[in-house]
């Protein structure tokens, strides 16, 4: 069975956290666009020149560009067995292009279980959690200097390395990231609730916890 799981929620609803964790576990790939999008503004290929701007500016990168990086992921060797999707889609307008992307790889395949886990957690803490952020640029360990540091502020507990903050966890970036999913990405509840693909997931509480109902659900 080829498992595709969707992860979607508000910026810092815990969805990275999880994943990491999950996908070692499960042996799935975790596929994150924001990850991409950042490895592609760093490498200044064409697409990231493009990206830049808007994810510095807590815009969403144009769905086109997106859904490329996407696709050319999701064929790749690693994901045939399934794969923790994350971050994509963001709007109503990708989660149609996804579709299309999923009949061409999965094309011949009746073997594909499609789950969307939404993350549900208020607003209110989830700033708190950004502007605190860190992770590791090795493993991808993520942080949190005031609910979750690293036992040496500023180095990874796992593998030594430097934490670093992400250049838009700002408060001023991350106010307009909100804005953002509570326009654009906030619809594709109903729109897998339709589907019959939704489960919602209680995100509110200890790390361990969510975990455990995360796999409950999956
Ligand atoms: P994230 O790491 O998921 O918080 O994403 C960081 C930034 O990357 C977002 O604020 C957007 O600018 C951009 N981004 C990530 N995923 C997408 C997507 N599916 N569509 C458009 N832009 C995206």
């Amino acid at each position: 069975m080829k498992k595709e799981l969707l992860f979607m929620g508000p910026p810092a609803s815990g969805k990275g956290t999880h994943t990491t964790e999950l996908s070692k576990e499960m042996n799935l790939p975790h596929v994150d666009t924001g990850s991409l999008l950042r490895a592609a503004i760093k490498n200044e290929t064409e697409a990231g020149k493009i990206a830049k701007e808007y994810v510095n500016n807590g815009q969403l990168v144009p769905a086109q560009i997106v859904a490329r990086i996407i696709k050319e992921r999701l064929l790749e060797a690693d994901c045939q067995n399934g794969f923790i999707l994350d971050g994509f889609p963001r709007s109503v307008e990708q989660a149609d292009m996804l579709q299309d992307i999923l009949k061409e790889v999965d094309e011949g395949r009746s073997d594909v279980e499609f789950i969307v886990i939404n993350f549900d957690i208020d607003g209110d803490i989830l700033l708190e959690r950004i502007i605190n952020r860190e992770s590791c640029p090795a493993c991808g360990k993520i942080y949190n200097r005031k609910f979750t540091p690293a036992k040496v502020a500023g180095v990874c507990d796992e593998c030594g390395a430097a934490l670093t903050q992400r250049k838009d966890d700002t408060k001023e970036v991350a106010e307009q990231r909100f804005k953002t999913y509570y326009a654009e990405t906030a619809p594709l509840i109903e729109y897998y609730e339709k589907k019959g693909a939704l489960k919602p997931l209680d995100a509110r509480g200890d790390k361990a916890v969510v975990m455990e109902r995360l796999k409950q659900l999956i």
